[in-house]
């Protein structure tokens, strides 16, 4: 163990470089509160500019299918091919949402769904070129390497050419859903299907290199262990030492229900707030911290806004991914706008690659009657479907 963690939190506050050992001392045994002095003061080195300002985003997660033969563990969105629970939405269904998302102001789309045994380039390439014909102010920040592995086999075409064509088609960059956990143990453990950690990092190196950014996430509190947490963080900063093109680093925590995992072990707020810290400190060549009120609550969302992060995420008009497996928090702009002022910040609407849109900076101008609700169309949550009239397909 380093025996005086000190320097080493004052090296990585003024934007140094520390090593994964030095990262793991810092999660494993810094005080907590000193921990999180030195993130914040990482955060105000780096946004001297706009030190008071944390941002959010309004988008909306579009499942096209739950469909998928992937089967992780931790999962309680998909069916497998044949079951009856199993459902594909269609094009018009997908471009209505997409209106209502314009129509509410969001900005972003994340096309998430499971890995269809059907589901090649060529749907992709469909899908994303109606919803940029339709609605072309629309971001397409969607899918992640895990997909493109998927979609480049089923296609029987090599990675490079998947990664152009969706992005020919209308891609604008990479979510970065199937992190999980990088390292082999873990991840075999939850996701024994999923390409490798290894290949998940090559695949995003790829897409880097062909223009296309992304961000990167992880799963927290599926039975890893301290050194695999931080070895997931390396694995992520070797890859940015040489691409740069990971916008963000996006870590949430496993929901226990309704999956194979039957709850065996979750990270607690403690241990997601230290993990938030020591990216930012560790991760110094990535820009931006996201705290996860979603899958952590809107309190713990807070207090990210003092150990390091800058971005709250988002409200989510749709999501039925993490929603499935118990996360219930559900928020709109108007309580987002509150809980990042109660935090002590400026809310600022941002887009994807982070461009403030609207700084809220006067709580007079705040929306009177804000119907930019998270959820508003979860199939997931009780009583979070306001459309029931919503489409969908057999699939199987
Ligand atoms: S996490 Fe994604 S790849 Fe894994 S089973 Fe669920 S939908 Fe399929």
């Amino acid at each position: 163990m380093i025996s005086d963690l000190q320097p080493v939190l004052d090296r990585a506050a003024d934007g140094g470089r520390i090593t994964p050992e030095e990262a793991l001392a810092l999660y494993v045994h810094a005080p907590l509160h000193a921990l999180g002095r030195a993130a914040d003061a990482a955060r105000r080195k780096r946004y001297a500019d706009t030190v008071d300002i944390a941002t959010y985003i309004i988008e909306r997660n579009i499942n096209y299918t739950n469909v998928c033969v992937t089967a992780c563990k931790f999962c309680a969105f998909y069916a497998p091919p044949k079951s009856e629970k199993g459902w594909v939405r269609e094009i018009d269904d997908i471009l209505r949402r997409c209106a209502e998302t314009v129509e509410l102001g969001g900005t972003q789309i994340m096309f998430q769904g499971g890995h269809h045994p059907d589901f090649g380039v060529e749907y992709y390439e469909r899908s994303f070129a109606a919803i940029k014909a339709a609605f072309p102010q629309l971001v397409i920040h969607s899918l992640g390497a895990s997909e493109v592995a998927h979609m480049a086999k089923v296609s029987g075409v090599g990675i490079e050419e998947a990664i152009s064509r969706i992005h020919a088609a209308g891609l604008d960059s990479f979510a970065g859903a199937g992190a999980e956990l990088l390292p082999e143990r873990p991840r075999t453990a939850i996701a024994p299907l999923k390409e490798s950690g290894e290949r998940w990092l090559e695949i995003m190196e790829t897409a880097h290199g062909l223009g296309v950014e992304s961000t990167s996430t992880m799963l927290m509190g599926t039975g890893e262990t301290n050194a695999e947490r931080i070895e997931h963080l390396r694995m992520i900063r070797d890859v940015q030492d040489r691409t740069g093109g990971f916008r963000a680093f996006i870590p949430y925590t496993y929901q226990p229900e309704n999956n194979h995992l039957k709850g065996r072990t979750q990270a607690t707020l403690l241990e997601y707030l230290r993990l938030i810290a020591v990216a930012r400190l560790f991760l110094h060549n990535v820009a931006h911290i996201q705290g996860s009120w979603l899958t952590t609550g809107k309190e713990a969302g807070q207090l990210t806004l003092h150990y390091g992060a800058d971005d709250l995420g988002s409200v989510m008009l749709e999501e039925n991914v993490v929603s499935s497996a118990g996360a219930k928090h559900r928020s709109n702009r108007m309580e987002l706008l509150h809980l990042i002022r109660a935090a002590g910040r400026i809310p600022a609407q941002r887009d994807t690659t982070y461009n403030h849109l609207i700084v809220h900076d006067d709580p007079a101008n705040d929306p009177v009657d804000d119907k930019v609700v998270s959820h508003l169309s979860s199939t997931a949550l009780t009583g979070g479907t306001a459309h029931p009239e919503l489409k969908v397909v057999d699939a199987r």
